[in-house]
């Protein structure tokens, strides 16, 4: 097939101090990440935080307000979007609907001087990738939401870009389709030998396709990672908070002790061990978070929150419980043991599935550490 513009050859994508504001607001700031030839990238975050922006500024549809974008040596960030070669696919499919499938995906390579036999060739190739050979004769209209999405796909990997961006692409389709179309995502990036930027602001959906994601609130970058390191290390309470740590605890570090290592701390009424798995010695007030699916009935090395049932959520295979600590503190849990509202019970977490970091870590970041009643009122 053809060569691309500017990205055909290339073994960095390298973007450095990336910045875009409108007006005053800043959208994005000082974004800086090297993205290896073939890797799945996801940038992660809640809605306003800075995705799309990015995405754009990369796709060469938005100018930028300060740094740099590079493809190894080459600045690229001056350059009009085709002629940086990237292939597009956005969260509305934008579809000609007067085309049929066909035309739609032939439709790239129509701008460039390629014969209609290759043309033909490329297309047919395309729709198989994205097993849509069978409705290559539809017009949109025809087809379901998954399907068109498919339509979008093959028009933006008909032209093989080694640099795929793709902004929210599932997002308008439901969740099983959304689940199913994931595993497609994936495929076709190993296929092709893609280099996808994926935006999402679906944690599962991230965490499950990318190679490394970065989670962006604000515009501003929160942690770069592998899936696990983000997942297991969140770096600060707003990571945690949107990767699952539903539960975060006001605490103080007392000391180390001295026999297990381990981190002992109080506050909010309770005392914690947590194993030492904190980049750097900690001290004074912290951030102490833990998931929903760590939390048990029931001590666990010594680790003990003494809390109130307060409501049980059936949920097919276990319950959703919300517990009321002594500090009246709100902690979510799963468990399958059936308890009664206004029940006492004793929860507990082993040392190693704690995550604590600094207390003023948070506050950068605009979540904060404050218990979850507070922050559920906001
Ligand atoms: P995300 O894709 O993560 O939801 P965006 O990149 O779209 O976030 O937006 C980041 C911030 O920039 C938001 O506060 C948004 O309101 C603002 N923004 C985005 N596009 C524009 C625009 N064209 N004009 C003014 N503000 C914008
Ligand atoms: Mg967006």
């Amino acid at each position: 097939m053809t060569a691309p513009v500017m990205a055909a050859d290339f073994s960095e994508l390298k973007l450095e101090g990336v910045t875009r504001n409108f007006g005053k607001s800043a959208a994005l700031t000082d974004l800086s990440l090297t993205v290896k030839r073939g890797e799945f990238v996801a940038l992660l975050g809640p809605s306003g935080g800075g995705k799309s922006t990015a995405l754009n500024c990369l796709a060469g549809l938005l100018p930028l307000s300060a740094g740099t974008i590079s493809l190894d040596d080459r600045r690229v960030d001056h350059l009009a979007p085709e002629q940086r070669g990237f292939g597009m696919v956005f969260q509305n499919y934008a579809l000609f609907p007067h085309l049929t499938v066909r035309g739609n995906v032939a439709f790239g390579l129509q701008m460039r001087r390629i014969s209609k036999p290759e043309i033909e060739r490329q297309v047919t190739a395309a729709l198989a990738l994205v097993q849509l050979s069978a409705h290559a004769d539809k017009h949109p209209g025809q087809l379901s939401g998954g399907q068109q999405q498919r339509v979008a796909i093959a028009r933006a990997v008909v032209v093989e870009p080694p640099i795929v961006l793709m902004d929210e692409p599932l997002s308008n389709l439901d969740a099983k389709l959304r689940h199913e179309m994931r595993g497609e995502m994936r495929r076709l990036h190993q296929e092709l030998g893609l280099t996808t930027i994926y935006v999402t602001h679906d944690q599962e959906e991230a965490l499950s396709l990318a190679d490394r994601l970065v989670v962006l609130s604000e515009g501003r970058v929160q942690q770069i990672g592998t899936p696990e390191e983000i997942y297991l290390r969140p770096v600060n309470s707003f990571v945690a908070d949107f990767v699952g740590y539903r539960n975060l605890l006001p605490m103080t570090i007392d000391g180390v002790d001295p026999t297990t290592g381990q981190l002992t701390m109080s506050g909010a009424g309770v005392q914690l061990r947590a194993d030492p798995r904190v980049n750097g010695p900690l001290t004074g007030p912290v951030t102490v978070a833990m998931r929903p699916d760590d939390l048990v009935v029931g001590q666990i090395d010594g680790n003990q929150i003494d809390a109130t049932v307060e409501s049980v959520e059936y949920q097919g295979r276990d319950f959703e419980m919300q517990v009321r600590t002594q500090a009246d503190i709100r902690l979510f849990l799963r468990t399958t043991q059936r308890l009664s509202i206004g029940e006492p019970v004793a929860i507990g977490i082993g040392p190693d599935r704690l995550v604590v970091y600094p207390a003023d870590a948070a506050s950068t970041v605009g979540a904060s550490a404050q218990p979850l009643r507070e922050r559920e009122a906001v």
